[in-house]
């Protein structure tokens, strides 16, 4: 006897698609095969159909607890991950404090244990003023570090204590400390000294409408930023995990240094996929994010970066903030912070992708799940349908298009979520379980804050 049987669905799996069911006991897969070989079970749900699969593991999410609360917790970020069929969310410190120390670390770990109804890993902070706390966070169980290598944003520095790799002494030194663990080092690839430049230039010159903020941090400030994180991740010996790359020139640089032995992975997001620079004109602050949108030609050729299976993980750089805070951008575009919610988006966006055939749902499900997982050491725990992985399962409705509307979002920061606004979408997330557990149905929150459990590297 099982405690529930999803019969009916169209099963993405890592071996292939197939119309059958899946049984689950004690919160772990029990088994998969067809809907009359399934032994009995005390819960049937009928999947008329729909797609499942692993539940989303979303690589790069920023939830800004506790010194951040008013942007998102843990329980309004893990609500817009179920709502958007992520089951396991990776949390990048921009937080005020950072984890940088084990203490900072353990505190957010207690809110993940009150709040939220996903499971939660954390990348540590990694940064040159910090540099006695890169070794000793990694016994506290973080998956990995993030870094940046520009300094902290005027007026947010306290989000970013430990947090950043300024100049070529403290990124040696920093990769040096954190290499010795072995984890992975998340980077922010954006060159400082090419984007503060030109901020300053742009504001001398009462240049400061939204377009600017994506002259100010053209392609070739990432293409530098990845070439000198590629160098000094072989001279440490260092893991390097490139967060939202969106120039494919730097893609290319960092897979073909992967082909020559480098371990290092790629992340980009589906807003490089999906979305131009235009969108900066239109939607102004709101459309602000690092790095910035590009151009056309730019989105074409990282799609052809996607199909050569040049890229890694697609992560939703879910970036909180209010309204208050985002307005802040007319009339300097600078003065606003970068990012916009993509939680509940992300599966959707790329489904969306997956029905105009740009990529397989195999390759997508890779893309959103089982690699993230693999690459935090989460795997074959999470992001996996197979016999003995954690019951982590989105279902899909692949036929019916839904249009997206950000007063139906459940995440606190749904009013700066503007740039897909009246999209017409595929994907629709019909329900999600965690560990077994019904999380999400149909637009309703179905778990008590607290149901979502820290995930440590295994
Ligand atoms: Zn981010």
């Amino acid at each position: 006897m099982v405690d529930l049987v999803i019969k009916n669905a169209n099963i993405v799996s890592e071996y292939g698609i197939f119309q059958g069911a899946i049984a689950i006991k004690d919160g772990k897969i029990a088994a998969l095969g067809r809907d009359d070989s399934m032994p009995p079970a005390t819960e049937t749900i009928e999947a008329n159909g729909h797609y499942l699969l692993p539940g989303g593991v979303d690589p790069h999410v920023h939830i800004r607890y506790p010194g951040g609360a008013h942007r998102e917790d843990f329980t309004t970020g893990t609500w817009a991950a179920a709502a958007g069929g992520a089951t396991t969310i990776i949390e990048h410190p921009i937080s005020s404090p950072p984890q940088y120390s084990t203490d900072i670390l353990l505190n957010r770990v207690n809110a993940v244990k009150e709040q939220a109804i996903v499971d939660v890993a954390f990348l540590g902070a990694a940064g040159g003023e910090k540099l006695d706390h890169i070794r000793p966070i990694a016994e506290s169980g973080i998956v990995g570090y993030k870094t940046f290598l520009h300094a902290a944003p005027e007026g947010r520095e306290k989000e970013f204590i430990g947090l950043t790799m300024k100049d070529n002494y403290e990124l040696f030194k920093g990769f040096q400390e954190a290499a010795k663990t072995g984890l992975p080092i998340a980077a922010h690839a954006e060159d400082n000294d090419v984007v503060s430049g030109l901020i300053a230039e742009f504001r001398a010159e009462g240049k400061t409408t939204p377009i600017y903020h994506a002259r100010s941090r053209p392609a070739v400030a990432e293409v530098l930023a990845v070439e000198r994180l590629l160098r000094m991740a072989r001279e440490t010996d260092a893991e390097l995990y490139l967060v939202h790359i969106s120039v494919p020139e730097a893609v290319r640089l960092a897979a073909e240094a992967r082909r020559k032995g480098q371990r290092v992975f790629i992340e980009t997001c589906p807003h490089y996929l999906l979305l131009t620079e235009a969108e900066l004109e239109k939607h102004g602050p709101y459309a602000k994010c690092n790095p910035p949108l590009r151009t056309s030609e730019e989105i074409e050729a990282m799609w052809e970066c996607v199909a050569e299976g040049l890229i890694d993980t697609i992560g939703s750089d879910h970036g909180p903030f209010t309204i208050e805070e985002k307005e802040k951008g007319y009339p300097d575009i600078f003065a606003a912070p970068a990012g916009f919610p993509g939680l509940e988006v992300r599966l959707p966006l790329m489904l969306t992708a997956v029905k105009e055939n740009k990529l397989s749902i195999q390759r997508a499900v890779e893309l959103l799940s089982t690699n993230p997982s693999k690459i935090f050491g989460l795997y074959p725990r999470k992001g996996a349908l197979r016999v003995g992985s954690d019951a982590d399962i989105v279902l899909v409705d692949m036929e019916t298009p839904f249009t997206v509307d950000q007063n139906m979002m459940l995440g606190k920061s749904k009013g700066i979520a503007k740039v897909y606004e009246g999209w017409e979408l595929y994907g629709r997330v019909v329900k999600t379980i965690v560990r077994g557990k019904t999380v999400y149905c149909d637009g309703r929150i179905m778990a008590d804050p607290g149901y979502g459990e820290w995930l440590r590297r295994d």
